[in-house]
């Protein structure tokens, strides 16, 4: 998977273009295709949250990255003046953020479906230790793969 996304733009990469308020130019999104609706999905809150609320001066993420099976979202606020409502929203993100996440351990991150039932746990890749999330046939396809590196 790493190879491929260095001489092809990846799905998820992409929407750094679509969101240029909330990404620095050079930012890298180090995680799989199958979370790019997730991702998204922080990016369309918060720039809600940018464009609607008065307060806010400017969210930058900071990182956006895979970490022991599950989406993890980091980002920098800044706003105009400190009140309570700051506070608030602040908060706000944060809890919105950790839902994102908690609910990435349920969706592969390679093809973006909901895990089966199956497999309920983050599982390890193939040949290595990495705990990843994964539906079955990614897994399958995964296992394959590393079976026949294995075999050359
Ligand atoms: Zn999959």
């Amino acid at each position: 998977m790493k190879h491929i996304t260095k001489t092809q733009p990846s799905k998820i990469q992409g929407i750094v273009k679509e969101f240029p308020t909330l990404f620095d130019q050079a930012f890298s999104i180090d995680c799989g295709d199958g979370w790019a609706e997730l991702v998204r999905l922080v990016c369309k809150y918060f720039q809600m949250n940018v464009d609607g609320k008065q307060e806010v001066k400017e969210i930058k993420f900071s990182q956006i990255k895979e970490k022991f099976g599950f989406l993890r979202v980091y980002f920098n606020i800044s706003f105009h003046k400190d009140t309570k409502d700051t506070q608030n929203t602040y908060e706000r993100m944060h809890m919105f953020i950790f839902a994102i996440e908690n609910i990435s351990g349920l969706v592969c991150e390679t093809c973006g479906i909901m895990k089966t039932a199956k497999k309920n746990v983050q599982i390890r890749t193939p040949g290595s230790f990495w705990k990843k999330t994964m539906c079955d046939k990614c897994f399958e396809k995964a296992e394959k793969a590393y079976k026949k590196r294995m075999k050359d």
